[in-house]
């Protein structure tokens, strides 16, 4: 049954670390990953996380199923975080928040319960966007197309492009909606801006799904969720998937929800029960150990407190490794304007460099990107960030 199996093609970003880990240079470094580093270059165990998981391990919690959607106090700290402990939806019962396997569970359970609500929709997706949005929403059976979004002269968002666009879109098409920290781009829009989305949605009954995987990397945990408390302000139905895998540097215990905001409690019942229809027939229910740590965190104000803090240095850290690239480039004699670095948030910045560029800044100096030009921030530090800066100002100037 397997002769005729042919080899799916790697996925770029894996296969990226693992040509970064069979190189033996000793100063090389890895800007092509999606994870945070702290200063000496390791995935920080929060203490706060920590703190938590001794309380956990010491009380030795029997380990029964949970319920198909999550524990109420892993899902209520979840809805606090993005619509805001006041909020009016979340009161009236309006919103339908399951635990899910991080953020790329929350997608595909929404994508999957989308494909049974509206199964002729189309779904758009920013132009470009994180590369698995395409791949989740067409394997549960949808059409993906682009919306325009990156404008490479400016460095910023085509908006006027992109708002043309949402406005020529069929009702009931699904737009999927970076909230926050844009993957690849670092390129946000603005409040403003968002209220327009908001407003295309509306007038075009468009279905949004935003994509929150980085709430608090860029202005804090409140700022970050604008999109969200705009779209909740506004009336409409939208889903919501959410990951702690970066607020809480917990990337490999899975941890994320989808959240859907209906019109009414009754509305969420049925919903909720659909939707449970699909997590059922997918793995039963979620894990534990993740959920009820990031649960135990956010619902301690002392534990909230310390991971408030820690989210703010990690924060705070990739936003000085950003002036520190756009200065160690100005020191290397690089002429080019690279200040558009500072003005993108999150994790990332699509710095504009050639797949020429990324592969000799591979070739020569062992600097592993994406060859979009996808450079991750938070993989730099105070020991590599001059020898970054160099070897990009020698592809540059080349
Ligand atoms: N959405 C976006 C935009 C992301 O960048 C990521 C992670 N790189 C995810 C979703 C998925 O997050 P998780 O690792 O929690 O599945």
């Amino acid at each position: 049954i397997f002769a005729a199996v042919e080899m799916a093609p790697r996925d770029p970003i894996l296969g990226l670390n693992e040509a970064f880990n069979t190189d033996a240079r000793t100063d090389k470094v890895n800007l092509g990953v999606g994870v945070y580093y702290d200063d000496n270059g390791k995935i920080p165990l929060l203490a706060a996380v920590k703190t938590a998981e001794k309380a956990r391990l010491e009380a030795m919690p029997p380990r029964g199923y949970q319920p198909i959607e999550g524990p109420a106090a892993y899902n209520t700290a979840v809805q606090n975080l993005l619509f805001g402990k006041d909020s009016h939806l979340i009161a009236n019962g309006q919103v339908v928040t399951v635990q899910a396997l991080g953020g790329t569970g929350a997608l595909k359970v929404g994508a999957d319960y989308l494909k049974r609500l509206l199964p002729g929709a189309t779904v758009y997706i920013s132009d470009p966007s994180w590369e698995n949005h395409r791949a989740l929403f067409e394997s549960a059976g949808f059409p993906v197309e682009n919306y325009p979004y990156y404008e490479p002269s400016t460095r910023g968002v085509n908006f006027a492009g992109m708002k043309a666009k949402l406005e020529q879109l069929a009702p009931g098409s699904v737009v999927v909606l970076h909230a926050c920290c844009h993957n690849p781009t670092g390129a946000d829009l603005t409040e403003a801006q968002w209220s327009e989305v908001v407003d295309a949605c509306r007038e075009r009954a468009l279905v949004p799904f935003l994509d929150m995987a980085y709430q608090g990397f860029a202005d804090g945990i409140e700022p970050d969720a604008v999109a969200v408390r705009l779209f909740s302000a506004s009336g409409l139905q939208f889903f919501v998937s959410s990951s702690f895998s970066k607020s809480f540097s917990l990337y490999g215990e899975r941890v994320g929800a989808l959240s859907i905001v209906t019109a009414s409690k009754d509305e969420s019942a049925r919903v909720l029960s659909q939707v449970k229809r699909v997590i059922r027939t997918n793995y039963s229910n979620p894990p534990i150990h993740g959920g009820a740590v990031v649960a135990a965190v956010l619902n301690s104000a002392e534990l909230r407190q310390m991971w408030e803090d820690e989210l703010a240095g990690m924060r705070d850290r990739i936003r000085s490794m950003r002036t520190g690239l756009v200065e160690n480039l100005k020191a290397a004699g690089v002429a080019q304007d690279f200040s558009f670095v500072i003005q993108q948030r999150g994790m990332f910045s699509y710095t504009g460099l050639s797949a020429a560029q990324v592969e000799q800044l591979k070739n020569d100096f062992g600097i592993y990107a994406v060859s979009t030009g996808r450079i991750c921030l938070a993989a730099l530090n105070s020991r590599n960030i001059g020898y970054v800066a160099k070897a990009i100002a020698e592809v540059v100037k080349a």
